[in-house]
């Protein structure tokens, strides 16, 4: 149920991501998911949950639900804290009420509000590497980077990325990316690992990869639904898999995958699904298509 990083430190394969929670249910569904057995949870400053979030995981703490050490914290740096690293890391365990992060992302390789000229990724890198000596995070990693950036960082960095965080489902597989990263020690997750279901096609007009009669026909034959078929693949493909829910039943339903094991035939299968369909467009809102 766990991955080491090349940190030395282990992550659970399967964590819950709290991006699009409404403010008031984040406390419930956090505690209820922690009663399920999640042990990992996905952050953001970006979310603009990380106090409730927070609250949520005091309780925990204080009614003995959980320990800290029991838990894997995530939460990632937003692009226009990229001159600001250690307040902004300061500022997300201050919301947190946590003293120190399992895991900080540069949530994207953009960073905003400097020049293009006055900030670069290997300086944003390099204060990252600065929060382990300062023992605010365990392990630090990026989120968003292709094949070249991935490559890039793993040439200027003393500490090495421990986990890249990609968009990555049926629709979309990347297996050159998952690859590569793999086999430089970089552990991926995968974000969007529903393919953002219901929600992202809400926000940003997508398709789903849950109404697709390949996945819809392995979850008859598994006796298991289509949303938990693409996760035992992610988790068989040695992707950390991060889906959402709001809802208490599915939270269940998405952390029942490991009493289960897809073929080598139905991995394949699923394998040939990939239609190259990045869902998560966050163009829509930037301006600027930053995977163009
Ligand atoms: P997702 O987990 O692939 O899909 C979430 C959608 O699926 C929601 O509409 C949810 O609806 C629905 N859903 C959940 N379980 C389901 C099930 N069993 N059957 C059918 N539908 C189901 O997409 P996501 O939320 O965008 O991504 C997951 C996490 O990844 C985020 O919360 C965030 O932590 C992380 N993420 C990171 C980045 C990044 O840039 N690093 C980008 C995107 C996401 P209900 O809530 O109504 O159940």
């Amino acid at each position: 149920m766990a991955t080491t990083l090349n940190s030395g430190f282990t992550m659970p394969i399967i964590g819950l991501g709290v991006w699009r929670m409404e403010s008031q249910q984040v406390k419930d569904l956090i505690l209820n998911a922690i009663k399920i057995g999640y042990r990992h949870f996905d952050c953001a400053a970006k979310y603009k949950n990380e106090e409730e979030v927070g609250e949520a995981l005091k309780e925990a703490f204080n009614s003995g639900l959980v320990k800290r050490e029991d838990l894997f914290i995530t939460t990632k740096l937003w692009n226009s804290d990229h001159g600001h690293v250690v307040e902004a890391c300061k500022d997300s365990l201050r919301k947190l009420q946590l003293d120190y992060l399992d895991l900080y992302l540069v949530h994207f390789p953009v960073p905003t509000r400097h020049t293009d000229t006055t900030i670069s990724l290997e300086t944003t890198w390099r204060a990252m590497e600065d929060l382990v000596s300062m023992g605010l995070v365990r392990s630090i990693g990026i989120s968003n980077y292709g094949v070249i950036m991935v490559r890039d960082c793993l040439a200027y960095s003393k500490i090495k990325p421990a986990v890249n965080q990609i968009e990555t489902h049926p629709y979309f597989q990347r297996d050159s990316l998952v690859k590569f990263c793999q086999k430089h020690g970089v552990c991926v997750t995968a974000h969007t690992p529903l393919g953002g279901a219901a929600a992202n096609t809400e926000l940003f007009g997508t398709v789903s990869c849950l109404d697709d009669q390949l996945l819809k026909g392995l979850a008859g034959k598994y006796k298991k639904t289509a949303a938990q078929i693409a996760l035992r693949w992610g988790i068989q493909r040695k992707t950390v898999v991060i889906p959402k829910s709001s809802k208490w039943e599915r939270l269940k339903e998405n952390f029942q995958v490991f009493d289960f094991e897809l073929s080598k035939e139905d991995m394949e299968l699923i394998g040939n699904m990939d239609k190259k369909y990045r869902t998560n467009q966050p163009a829509k809102f930037w301006g600027i298509d930053i995977y163009g």
